[in-house]
């Protein structure tokens, strides 16, 4: 594979980086910028962003020109993410799910009047969508779901419970896969729904995480009728249109960027704790252990770069998705605890208080980052895919 970037990438690079300088306050990416501390205020900032995005002609970059995107290449997609992490703009992790999967499930299976409903909005960023995929006994597994859809003529009437369904709280629609045929097969007789998540029936009840607060929840539906004109796809074959959503979650992702800055800030860490009279970056241990951490990042870069491109070459994600999501998410805990290490006792103060270091984000992303080994395939199942699919192990 080719490193370099072409005259157009490089160019199309510039072109970024100015707009993001005009675009975010002077104090992004350096100290003086707190990230937002609870789910509310992370919201209301990727909201206000995307909105930012939009008008700027940067909203849904890899969506076709005819969907209101811009038309760009994979390519350019991953030069964006690394500028916009660089530069420390907010992240969208609650567009996520609207752009990320919602946007390109519509664009593969929807129909031209829930493209025409819901792809602008998305965009723009006016609506929160969340994933009610997982249940109590359905997660990695998630064809065992066992929500119930009814079709009842032109409405299918939805029972069940769905769980970890991240800011559903804040959400006004739901992507939300139910079993209307439960005598038929574990993968057929689904069935793929867009929920108005104010209807009549819903329940949300949030669960509060070990960083303290409540970012995913439980989701109850007692007989809520969902038009059937919002099922994508067809009734009983939500597989297939769980299997194009479950693809883009995977494919395409630039978690380097992300961990580069990470990265940065460690180092800077480093520059300012003390450690035998000096600062921690002066022991031969901690550059060690910096080194190893900066070299892993470039793995993860590299590994990055080799997804994408046999995403360009094939027109879809391999099993090197897997490689990078096991690999990216262990290493952000490694980064996280080789932080906290060097906090010491300050790594023991949380939230607000005032004496801790950097906000006390260490602490905060230490506790959160162990989610990222679960959450979008856990790391059990990417080791699976990569036994199966790229070592060619037999099934156990
Ligand atoms: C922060 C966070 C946000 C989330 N947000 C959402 C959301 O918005 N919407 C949504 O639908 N879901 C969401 N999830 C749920 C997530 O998708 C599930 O947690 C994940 O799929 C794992 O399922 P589970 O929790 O039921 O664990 P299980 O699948 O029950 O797994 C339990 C353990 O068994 C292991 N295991 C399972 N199967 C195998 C196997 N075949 N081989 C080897 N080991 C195996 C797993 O690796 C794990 O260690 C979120 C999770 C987290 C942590």
């Amino acid at each position: 594979m080719d490193f370099r970037l072409t005259a157009a990438e490089d160019a199309f690079r510039a072109d970024v980086r100015r707009w993001l300088d005009a675009a975010l306050p002077q104090f992004f990416a350096t100290p003086a910028q707190r990230e937002p501390r609870t789910a509310a205020e992370r919201i209301a900032a990727s909201k206000a962003w995307q909105r930012t995005l939009f008008d700027g002609g940067w909203a849904g970059i890899t969506w076709p020109r005819a969907h209101g995107g811009r038309g760009a290449s994979i390519v350019e997609q991953l030069i964006f993410s690394e500028e916009c992490a660089a530069a420390g703009a907010p992240d969208s992790i609650n567009l996520a799910v609207a752009l990320g999967l919602t946007g390109p499930t519509l664009m593969a299976c929807g129909t031209a009047p829930q493209q025409a409903q819901f792809l602008p909005r998305i965009l723009r960023g006016d609506d929160i969508w969340c994933q009610g995929f997982s249940e109590p006994n359905a997660g990695s597994d998630l064809a065992g779901l066992r929500t119930r859809g009814v079709v009842e003529g032109d409405t299918i009437a939805v029972t069940g419970q769905k769980i970890w369904t991240s800011f559903a709280q804040y959400a006004d629609w739901c992507i939300l896969v139910v079993r209307t045929d439960p005598n038929a097969g574990k993968h057929r007789g689904l069935t793929f729904l867009l929920v108005d998540m104010k209807s009549p029936g819903i329940t949300i009840r949030p669960l509060v995480e070990m960083t303290g607060e409540a970012w995913f929840n439980e989701v109850f539906f007692d007989d809520v009728k969902v038009p059937r004109a919002n099922v994508v796809g067809e009734i009983d074959k939500g597989w297939d249109v769980v299997i194009t959503t479950l693809a883009h979650e995977r494919g395409g992702a630039a978690p380097h960027a992300r961990l580069r800055r990470e990265l940065h800030g460690l180092l800077a860490l480093a520059q300012t704790q003390p450690r035998n009279d000096a600062t921690a970056v002066a022991d031969p241990g901690v550059r060690q252990q910096l080194a190893q951490l900066a070299v892993e990042v470039q793995i993860a870069r590299l590994t990055a770069y080799r997804n994408v491109t046999v995403i360009q070459r094939t027109g879809k994600p391999g099993p090197e998705g897997s490689i990078l999501k096991l690999f990216w998410s262990e290493l952000e805990q490694r980064l996280m605890d080789t932080a906290c290490a060097l906090l010491g006792p300050y790594a023991t103060l949380a939230g607000d208080e005032a004496r801790g270091v950097d906000h006390n984000q260490w602490t905060r992303e230490l506790l959160w980052t162990r989610s990222a080994t679960i959450y979008a395939g856990t790391s059990e199942v990417q080791r699976n895919i990569i036994a199966q699919r790229v070592l060619g192990l037999p099934r156990a």
